[in-house]
Protein backbone atom coordinates (compact mmCIF):
# COMPACT_ATOMS: atom_id res chain seq x y z
CA UNK A 1 0.00 0.00 0.00
CA UNK A 2 2.65 2.82 0.93
CA UNK A 3 4.59 1.47 -2.08
CA UNK A 4 1.42 2.39 -3.89
CA UNK A 5 1.10 5.49 -2.38
CA UNK A 6 5.09 6.37 -3.20
CA UNK A 7 4.32 5.66 -7.02
CA UNK A 8 0.99 7.60 -7.07
CA UNK A 9 3.02 10.77 -5.52
CA UNK A 10 6.23 9.91 -8.38
CA UNK A 11 3.58 9.72 -11.10
CA UNK A 12 1.54 13.04 -10.02
CA UNK A 13 2.65 16.01 -9.39
CA UNK A 14 1.24 18.05 -6.77
CA UNK A 15 0.18 20.54 -9.43
CA UNK A 16 -1.96 18.50 -10.60
CA UNK A 17 -3.38 17.23 -7.68
CA UNK A 18 -4.23 20.69 -6.67
CA UNK A 19 -6.00 22.08 -10.07
CA UNK A 20 -9.76 21.09 -8.67
CA UNK A 21 -11.31 24.45 -6.94
CA UNK A 22 -14.27 22.32 -5.61
CA UNK A 23 -16.52 24.70 -7.94
CA UNK A 24 -19.01 21.74 -8.69
CA UNK A 25 -19.17 23.19 -12.23
CA UNK A 26 -18.21 19.39 -13.93
CA UNK A 27 -21.42 17.94 -11.45
CA UNK A 28 -24.12 18.88 -14.08
CA UNK A 29 -22.17 17.30 -17.11
CA UNK A 30 -20.67 13.96 -15.59
CA UNK A 31 -22.86 11.15 -16.42
CA UNK A 32 -21.61 8.60 -13.41
CA UNK A 33 -22.56 11.48 -11.02
CA UNK A 34 -26.32 11.69 -12.84
CA UNK A 35 -26.75 8.13 -12.24
CA UNK A 36 -26.28 7.44 -8.28
CA UNK A 37 -26.25 11.51 -7.41
CA UNK A 38 -23.79 10.54 -5.04
CA UNK A 39 -20.10 12.98 -4.64
CA UNK A 40 -17.69 10.07 -4.81
CA UNK A 41 -19.11 9.44 -8.11
CA UNK A 42 -18.25 12.63 -9.31
CA UNK A 43 -15.03 14.43 -11.19
CA UNK A 44 -14.67 16.54 -8.28
CA UNK A 45 -15.47 13.68 -5.46
CA UNK A 46 -13.25 11.38 -7.31
CA UNK A 47 -10.03 14.09 -7.36
CA UNK A 48 -10.75 14.28 -3.31
CA UNK A 49 -10.50 10.74 -2.99
CA UNK A 50 -7.40 10.51 -5.03
CA UNK A 51 -5.76 13.21 -3.44
CA UNK A 52 -6.49 11.37 -0.06
CA UNK A 53 -5.03 8.30 -0.34
CA UNK A 54 -2.17 10.11 -1.88
CA UNK A 55 -1.89 12.35 1.67
CA UNK A 56 -2.34 9.14 3.61
CA UNK A 57 -5.86 9.90 5.04
CA UNK A 58 -7.51 6.61 3.39
CA UNK A 59 -6.48 3.40 2.05
CA UNK A 60 -6.98 1.82 -1.01
CA UNK A 61 -10.06 -0.42 -1.04
CA UNK A 62 -12.84 -1.68 -3.06
CA UNK A 63 -14.94 1.65 -2.84
CA UNK A 64 -11.93 3.21 -4.41
CA UNK A 65 -11.12 0.94 -6.97
CA UNK A 66 -14.71 0.83 -7.70
CA UNK A 67 -15.10 4.90 -8.78
CA UNK A 68 -12.23 4.70 -10.36
CA UNK A 69 -13.56 2.00 -12.65
CA UNK A 70 -16.74 3.63 -12.99
CA UNK A 71 -15.57 6.62 -14.72
CA UNK A 72 -16.69 6.19 -17.97
CA UNK A 73 -13.23 8.69 -19.25
CA UNK A 74 -15.44 10.54 -21.48
CA UNK A 75 -13.94 14.23 -20.12
CA UNK A 76 -16.49 15.41 -19.86
CA UNK A 77 -15.97 17.15 -17.01
CA UNK A 78 -13.02 18.48 -18.57
CA UNK A 79 -14.82 20.31 -21.01
CA UNK A 80 -16.89 22.15 -18.51
CA UNK A 81 -13.93 22.98 -16.08
CA UNK A 82 -13.26 26.50 -15.73
CA UNK A 83 -10.07 25.64 -13.87
CA UNK A 84 -8.45 23.20 -16.53
CA UNK A 85 -8.47 20.02 -14.41
CA UNK A 86 -6.47 17.53 -16.35
CA UNK A 87 -8.72 14.99 -14.96
CA UNK A 88 -7.74 11.98 -17.62
CA UNK A 89 -4.15 12.38 -17.02
CA UNK A 90 -5.74 11.94 -13.31
CA UNK A 91 -7.56 9.37 -13.86
CA UNK A 92 -4.98 7.17 -15.96
CA UNK A 93 -2.23 7.31 -13.80
CA UNK A 94 -4.14 6.45 -10.69
CA UNK A 95 -5.45 3.39 -12.47
CA UNK A 96 -1.71 2.80 -13.63
CA UNK A 97 -1.13 2.43 -9.71
CA UNK A 98 -4.21 0.60 -9.38
CA UNK A 99 -2.60 -2.03 -11.67
CA UNK A 100 0.55 -2.51 -10.04
CA UNK A 101 -0.73 -3.69 -6.65
CA UNK A 102 -4.31 -5.14 -7.75
CA UNK A 103 -5.42 -8.45 -7.64
CA UNK A 104 -6.71 -10.06 -11.01
CA UNK A 105 -9.60 -11.94 -11.47
CA UNK A 106 -9.64 -13.98 -14.52
CA UNK A 107 -11.53 -11.13 -16.77
CA UNK A 108 -9.15 -8.78 -15.55
CA UNK A 109 -6.00 -11.47 -16.69
CA UNK A 110 -7.06 -11.82 -20.14
CA UNK A 111 -7.68 -8.18 -20.91
CA UNK A 112 -4.08 -7.77 -19.62
CA UNK A 113 -3.17 -10.38 -22.16
CA UNK A 114 -4.87 -8.79 -24.85
CA UNK A 115 -3.81 -5.55 -24.36
CA UNK A 116 -0.25 -6.29 -23.92
CA UNK A 117 -0.01 -9.53 -25.48
CA UNK A 118 -1.53 -9.21 -28.18
CA UNK A 119 -2.96 -5.77 -29.44
CA UNK A 120 0.84 -4.58 -29.50
CA UNK A 121 1.54 -6.90 -32.07
CA UNK A 122 -0.39 -6.13 -36.05
CA UNK A 123 1.06 -9.86 -36.95
CA UNK A 124 -0.71 -11.17 -33.74
CA UNK A 125 -3.97 -9.30 -33.55
CA UNK A 126 -4.84 -10.37 -37.23
CA UNK A 127 -4.21 -14.11 -36.13
CA UNK A 128 -6.29 -13.44 -33.37
CA UNK A 129 -8.99 -11.51 -35.47
CA UNK A 130 -8.81 -14.54 -38.25
CA UNK A 131 -9.99 -17.12 -35.49
CA UNK A 132 -13.03 -14.29 -34.58
CA UNK A 133 -13.86 -13.61 -38.02
CA UNK A 134 -13.86 -17.69 -38.14
CA UNK A 135 -16.04 -18.26 -35.37
CA UNK A 136 -18.56 -14.88 -36.61
CA UNK A 137 -19.16 -17.08 -40.07
CA UNK A 138 -19.18 -20.48 -38.16
CA UNK A 139 -22.38 -22.48 -37.52
CA UNK A 140 -21.11 -22.55 -33.50
CA UNK A 141 -22.21 -18.71 -33.24
CA UNK A 142 -25.74 -19.45 -35.13
CA UNK A 143 -26.47 -22.23 -33.26
CA UNK A 144 -25.73 -20.57 -29.78
CA UNK A 145 -27.47 -17.09 -30.68
CA UNK A 146 -30.81 -19.50 -32.05
CA UNK A 147 -31.09 -21.46 -29.30
CA UNK A 148 -30.55 -18.53 -26.62
CA UNK A 149 -27.95 -20.76 -24.84
CA UNK A 150 -25.28 -18.44 -24.53
CA UNK A 151 -27.90 -15.53 -23.63
CA UNK A 152 -29.57 -17.40 -20.63
CA UNK A 153 -26.92 -19.28 -19.32
CA UNK A 154 -23.94 -16.61 -19.90
CA UNK A 155 -25.13 -13.06 -20.22
CA UNK A 156 -21.94 -11.33 -20.27
CA UNK A 157 -21.00 -13.61 -22.39
CA UNK A 158 -23.58 -12.92 -24.99
CA UNK A 159 -23.53 -9.40 -24.67
CA UNK A 160 -19.62 -9.30 -25.38
CA UNK A 161 -20.37 -11.23 -28.36
CA UNK A 162 -22.84 -8.92 -29.38
CA UNK A 163 -20.64 -6.10 -28.99
CA UNK A 164 -17.84 -7.61 -30.74
CA UNK A 165 -16.77 -5.79 -34.35
CA UNK A 166 -17.72 -8.34 -37.20
CA UNK A 167 -14.05 -8.35 -38.79
CA UNK A 168 -13.32 -7.03 -42.18
CA UNK A 169 -12.44 -10.04 -45.06
CA UNK A 170 -9.53 -8.23 -45.25
CA UNK A 171 -7.36 -6.20 -43.23
CA UNK A 172 -7.04 -2.56 -44.50
CA UNK A 173 -3.38 -2.41 -44.83
CA UNK A 174 -3.56 -5.09 -47.35
CA UNK A 175 -5.68 -3.17 -49.45
CA UNK A 176 -3.97 0.35 -48.82
CA UNK A 177 -0.96 0.81 -50.56
CA UNK A 178 2.19 2.61 -48.75
CA UNK A 179 1.88 6.07 -51.05
CA UNK A 180 -1.98 6.81 -52.35
CA UNK A 181 -1.60 9.39 -54.78
CA UNK A 182 -4.63 12.11 -55.35
CA UNK A 183 -6.88 11.96 -58.00
CA UNK A 184 -6.10 15.37 -59.39
CA UNK A 185 -3.74 18.40 -58.45
CA UNK A 186 -1.53 17.30 -55.17
CA UNK A 187 -2.31 19.69 -52.55
CA UNK A 188 -1.23 18.65 -49.70
CA UNK A 189 1.25 15.82 -48.66
CA UNK A 190 -0.21 13.74 -45.29
CA UNK A 191 -0.37 10.33 -43.80
CA UNK A 192 -2.66 7.62 -42.32
CA UNK A 193 -2.85 5.73 -39.03
CA UNK A 194 -5.23 2.49 -39.24
CA UNK A 195 -5.32 2.12 -36.26
CA UNK A 196 -5.71 -1.71 -34.94
CA UNK A 197 -9.16 -1.93 -34.50
CA UNK A 198 -9.99 -0.03 -37.32
CA UNK A 199 -7.67 -1.74 -39.44
CA UNK A 200 -9.13 -5.58 -38.76
CA UNK A 201 -12.66 -4.97 -37.99
CA UNK A 202 -13.48 -1.64 -40.06
CA UNK A 203 -11.36 -1.62 -43.02
CA UNK A 204 -13.96 -0.13 -44.90
CA UNK A 205 -13.96 2.70 -42.86
CA UNK A 206 -10.17 3.35 -43.85
CA UNK A 207 -10.76 3.05 -47.18
CA UNK A 208 -13.05 5.60 -47.41
CA UNK A 209 -10.90 7.70 -45.53
CA UNK A 210 -8.81 6.87 -48.36
CA UNK A 211 -10.51 7.93 -50.87
CA UNK A 212 -11.91 10.72 -49.17
CA UNK A 213 -8.50 11.91 -49.00
CA UNK A 214 -7.77 11.36 -52.25
CA UNK A 215 -10.44 13.09 -53.90
CA UNK A 216 -9.22 16.22 -51.49
CA UNK A 217 -6.16 16.29 -53.08
CA UNK A 218 -4.01 14.40 -50.83
CA UNK A 219 -0.78 12.20 -51.48
CA UNK A 220 -1.27 9.93 -48.43
CA UNK A 221 1.77 7.94 -47.08
CA UNK A 222 0.18 4.64 -44.99
CA UNK A 223 3.19 3.17 -43.34
CA UNK A 224 3.18 -0.62 -43.42
CA UNK A 225 3.74 -1.81 -39.66
CA UNK A 226 2.31 0.41 -38.03
CA UNK A 227 0.97 0.00 -33.96
CA UNK A 228 -1.76 0.87 -32.24
CA UNK A 229 -1.45 4.15 -30.75
CA UNK A 230 -1.53 2.72 -27.22
CA UNK A 231 -5.31 4.63 -25.87
CA UNK A 232 -6.73 1.45 -24.81
CA UNK A 233 -3.61 0.46 -22.89
CA UNK A 234 -3.58 4.61 -21.17
CA UNK A 235 -7.30 4.29 -20.54
CA UNK A 236 -6.73 1.10 -18.98
CA UNK A 237 -3.70 1.91 -16.85
CA UNK A 238 -1.03 -0.43 -18.63
CA UNK A 239 1.19 3.27 -19.48
CA UNK A 240 4.45 1.64 -20.11
CA UNK A 241 3.16 -0.61 -22.77
CA UNK A 242 0.97 2.86 -24.30
CA UNK A 243 4.63 4.49 -23.53
CA UNK A 244 6.16 1.63 -25.63
CA UNK A 245 3.71 1.95 -29.00
CA UNK A 246 4.13 5.76 -28.97
CA UNK A 247 7.51 5.62 -29.60
CA UNK A 248 7.33 3.10 -32.08
CA UNK A 249 4.94 5.46 -33.90
CA UNK A 250 6.52 8.46 -33.40
CA UNK A 251 9.97 6.41 -34.87
CA UNK A 252 8.10 4.92 -37.78
CA UNK A 253 6.18 7.98 -39.21
CA UNK A 254 9.13 10.45 -38.50
CA UNK A 255 10.86 8.51 -41.37
CA UNK A 256 8.02 10.21 -43.61
CA UNK A 257 7.78 13.75 -44.80
CA UNK A 258 4.19 14.80 -44.34
CA UNK A 259 1.68 18.14 -43.37
CA UNK A 260 -1.00 16.03 -41.02
CA UNK A 261 -1.30 12.61 -39.69
CA UNK A 262 -5.38 11.82 -40.41
CA UNK A 263 -6.34 9.59 -38.06
CA UNK A 264 -10.79 8.66 -38.31
CA UNK A 265 -10.64 7.09 -34.69
CA UNK A 266 -11.71 9.61 -31.81
CA UNK A 267 -9.70 7.88 -29.24
CA UNK A 268 -6.77 7.30 -31.32
CA UNK A 269 -6.28 10.68 -32.39
CA UNK A 270 -7.06 12.41 -28.85
CA UNK A 271 -4.30 9.78 -27.77
CA UNK A 272 -1.20 10.85 -30.38
CA UNK A 273 -1.98 14.08 -29.78
CA UNK A 274 -1.21 14.00 -26.12
CA UNK A 275 1.76 11.68 -26.73
CA UNK A 276 3.78 14.10 -24.81
CA UNK A 277 2.04 13.55 -22.25
CA UNK A 278 3.43 9.94 -21.94
CA UNK A 279 7.60 11.34 -21.65
CA UNK A 280 7.81 13.64 -19.28
CA UNK A 281 10.71 11.83 -17.92
CA UNK A 282 11.90 10.93 -21.12
CA UNK A 283 13.41 13.92 -22.29
CA UNK A 284 15.03 12.32 -25.62
CA UNK A 285 10.98 11.92 -26.88
CA UNK A 286 9.57 14.99 -26.13
CA UNK A 287 10.44 16.98 -28.81
CA UNK A 288 9.64 14.23 -30.82
CA UNK A 289 6.45 13.19 -29.15
CA UNK A 290 5.62 17.57 -29.82
CA UNK A 291 6.43 17.10 -33.18
CA UNK A 292 4.30 14.19 -33.97
CA UNK A 293 1.11 15.43 -32.05
CA UNK A 294 1.28 18.82 -33.56
CA UNK A 295 0.67 17.36 -37.50
CA UNK A 296 -2.42 14.62 -35.84
CA UNK A 297 -5.29 15.91 -37.20
CA UNK A 298 -9.19 14.03 -37.55
CA UNK A 299 -10.51 13.96 -40.43
CA UNK A 300 -13.28 16.19 -40.10
CA UNK A 301 -11.01 18.80 -38.87
CA UNK A 302 -8.86 18.28 -42.05
CA UNK A 303 -11.72 18.38 -44.50
CA UNK A 304 -13.16 22.04 -42.45
CA UNK A 305 -9.76 23.61 -42.01
CA UNK A 306 -7.86 22.96 -45.23
CA UNK A 307 -8.96 23.84 -48.95
CA UNK A 308 -11.16 21.39 -49.17
CA UNK A 309 -13.49 21.65 -52.27
CA UNK A 310 -15.56 18.15 -52.51
CA UNK A 311 -18.55 17.79 -54.90
CA UNK A 312 -21.27 16.47 -52.98
CA UNK A 313 -24.73 14.77 -54.65
CA UNK A 314 -27.43 15.37 -53.16
CA UNK A 315 -28.67 13.37 -50.77
CA UNK A 316 -32.49 13.90 -49.32
CA UNK A 317 -31.57 11.57 -45.94
CA UNK A 318 -32.75 12.68 -42.01
CA UNK A 319 -29.22 12.58 -40.54
CA UNK A 320 -28.31 13.77 -36.83
CA UNK A 321 -24.52 13.12 -35.09
CA UNK A 322 -23.42 11.60 -31.92
CA UNK A 323 -20.27 13.44 -30.46
CA UNK A 324 -17.56 10.77 -29.94
CA UNK A 325 -16.01 11.88 -25.90
CA UNK A 326 -12.60 11.71 -27.40
CA UNK A 327 -13.44 13.71 -30.64
CA UNK A 328 -15.73 16.82 -28.58
CA UNK A 329 -14.25 16.73 -25.50
CA UNK A 330 -10.16 15.22 -25.77
CA UNK A 331 -9.84 16.70 -29.33
CA UNK A 332 -12.43 20.28 -28.87
CA UNK A 333 -13.72 18.96 -32.31
CA UNK A 334 -17.70 20.15 -32.24
CA UNK A 335 -18.61 22.44 -34.73
CA UNK A 336 -16.20 20.71 -37.71
CA UNK A 337 -18.64 17.59 -38.53
CA UNK A 338 -21.53 19.49 -38.26
CA UNK A 339 -20.48 22.00 -40.79
CA UNK A 340 -19.80 19.04 -42.93
CA UNK A 341 -23.36 17.42 -42.49
CA UNK A 342 -24.79 20.92 -43.43
CA UNK A 343 -23.03 21.77 -46.29
CA UNK A 344 -24.77 18.29 -47.92
CA UNK A 345 -26.83 19.24 -50.26
CA UNK A 346 -30.52 18.22 -49.34
CA UNK A 347 -29.60 16.63 -46.44
CA UNK A 348 -32.46 17.19 -43.55
CA UNK A 349 -30.40 17.77 -39.80
CA UNK A 350 -31.34 17.23 -36.38
CA UNK A 351 -29.39 17.70 -33.60
CA UNK A 352 -29.44 15.29 -30.56
CA UNK A 353 -30.27 16.41 -27.59
CA UNK A 354 -26.79 15.67 -25.35
CA UNK A 355 -25.21 14.81 -27.91
CA UNK A 356 -22.22 15.00 -26.24
CA UNK A 357 -22.76 12.61 -23.65
CA UNK A 358 -21.22 9.08 -23.69
CA UNK A 359 -22.93 6.60 -25.21
CA UNK A 360 -21.35 4.03 -22.58
CA UNK A 361 -18.54 2.61 -25.41
CA UNK A 362 -15.98 4.00 -23.30
CA UNK A 363 -13.01 1.90 -24.81
CA UNK A 364 -13.81 -1.44 -22.86
CA UNK A 365 -15.90 0.21 -20.89
CA UNK A 366 -18.67 -1.53 -22.30
CA UNK A 367 -17.22 -5.09 -21.89
CA UNK A 368 -15.77 -4.66 -18.22
CA UNK A 369 -18.98 -2.61 -16.57
CA UNK A 370 -21.68 -4.21 -19.11
CA UNK A 371 -24.82 -3.13 -17.03
CA UNK A 372 -23.59 0.62 -16.26
CA UNK A 373 -22.98 0.88 -19.99
CA UNK A 374 -26.31 -0.29 -20.64
CA UNK A 375 -28.00 2.58 -18.42
CA UNK A 376 -25.91 4.90 -20.46
CA UNK A 377 -26.89 3.17 -23.78
CA UNK A 378 -30.59 3.91 -23.42
CA UNK A 379 -30.22 7.28 -22.57
CA UNK A 380 -28.37 8.02 -25.70
CA UNK A 381 -30.93 5.70 -27.50
CA UNK A 382 -34.46 7.85 -26.30
CA UNK A 383 -32.27 11.04 -27.63
CA UNK A 384 -31.65 9.03 -30.94
CA UNK A 385 -35.21 8.05 -31.78
CA UNK A 386 -36.54 11.26 -30.65
CA UNK A 387 -34.85 13.30 -33.62
CA UNK A 388 -36.51 10.55 -36.20
CA UNK A 389 -33.22 10.43 -38.09
CA UNK A 390 -32.59 7.53 -40.47
CA UNK A 391 -29.37 7.73 -39.84
CA UNK A 392 -26.66 8.72 -36.93
CA UNK A 393 -23.08 9.72 -37.97
CA UNK A 394 -20.16 9.47 -35.77
CA UNK A 395 -16.40 9.51 -35.61
CA UNK A 396 -14.88 6.81 -33.20
CA UNK A 397 -15.66 2.79 -33.61
CA UNK A 398 -16.56 2.01 -30.00
CA UNK A 399 -19.36 4.41 -30.75
CA UNK A 400 -20.17 2.67 -33.92
CA UNK A 401 -20.49 -0.92 -32.15
CA UNK A 402 -22.49 0.36 -29.26
CA UNK A 403 -25.10 2.24 -31.23
CA UNK A 404 -25.41 -0.52 -33.42
CA UNK A 405 -25.76 -2.73 -30.30
CA UNK A 406 -28.47 -0.03 -29.37
CA UNK A 407 -30.20 -0.32 -32.87
CA UNK A 408 -31.18 -4.08 -32.13
CA UNK A 409 -32.12 -4.12 -28.58
CA UNK A 410 -34.48 -1.20 -29.28
CA UNK A 411 -35.29 -2.47 -33.28
CA UNK A 412 -35.15 0.09 -34.60
CA UNK A 413 -34.60 0.58 -38.72
CA UNK A 414 -31.38 3.05 -37.50
CA UNK A 415 -28.62 3.70 -39.84
CA UNK A 416 -25.25 3.80 -38.00
CA UNK A 417 -22.37 5.11 -39.95
CA UNK A 418 -18.75 6.51 -39.65
CA UNK A 419 -18.91 10.57 -40.96
CA UNK A 420 -16.12 9.53 -43.55
CA UNK A 421 -17.91 7.07 -45.04
CA UNK A 422 -21.03 8.88 -45.65
CA UNK A 423 -18.92 11.66 -47.05
CA UNK A 424 -17.34 9.19 -49.30
CA UNK A 425 -20.65 7.90 -50.24
CA UNK A 426 -22.41 11.38 -50.98
CA UNK A 427 -18.96 12.72 -52.96
CA UNK A 428 -18.53 12.73 -56.94
CA UNK A 429 -15.23 11.56 -58.06
CA UNK A 430 -13.11 13.93 -58.88
CA UNK A 431 -10.78 12.25 -61.44
CA UNK A 432 -10.83 14.05 -65.09
CA UNK A 433 -11.09 11.49 -67.89
S1 LIG B 1 -14.44 11.41 -17.18
FE1 LIG B 1 -16.70 11.45 -17.48
S2 LIG B 1 -17.50 9.91 -16.05
FE2 LIG B 1 -15.37 10.36 -15.41
S3 LIG B 1 -15.55 11.96 -13.88
FE3 LIG B 1 -15.26 13.03 -15.85
S4 LIG B 1 -17.34 13.41 -16.63
FE4 LIG B 1 -17.52 11.89 -14.97
S1 LIG C 1 -15.23 21.95 -12.62
FE1 LIG C 1 -13.01 21.60 -12.37
S2 LIG C 1 -12.43 22.89 -10.64
FE2 LIG C 1 -14.66 22.73 -10.57
S3 LIG C 1 -15.07 20.96 -9.21
FE3 LIG C 1 -15.00 20.14 -11.30
S4 LIG C 1 -12.89 19.49 -11.58
FE4 LIG C 1 -12.90 20.86 -9.79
Amino acid sequence: MDRQRENLSELISDDLLTQCIHCGICLSVCPTYDITKLERSSPRGRIRLIKAFANNEISLGKLFEDEMSFCLGCRACETACPAGVQYENLHQKTKHILNKGRKFSVQKIALKYFLNKILTSSAKLKSFSRMLFYYQKSWLRKFLHSTSLLKNIFSKLFLMDELSPQISDVASDELIDEISLPENEQKYNVAFHVGCIMNVAFAEINIDTIEVLKKSGCKIYTPINQNCCGALHAHNGELNTAKGLAKSNIDLFEKFGYEYLISNSAGCGAFMKEYVELFNEDKRYTEKAEKFSSKVKDISEFITENDINLKYKRTDERVTYHDACHLVHGQGVFKQPREIINSLPGISYNELNDSTRCCGSAGIYNILRQEDSMLFLDQKMENIIDTNADIVLTGNPGCLLQLRYGVKKYNKNINIKHIVSFVNSTTKNEKKN
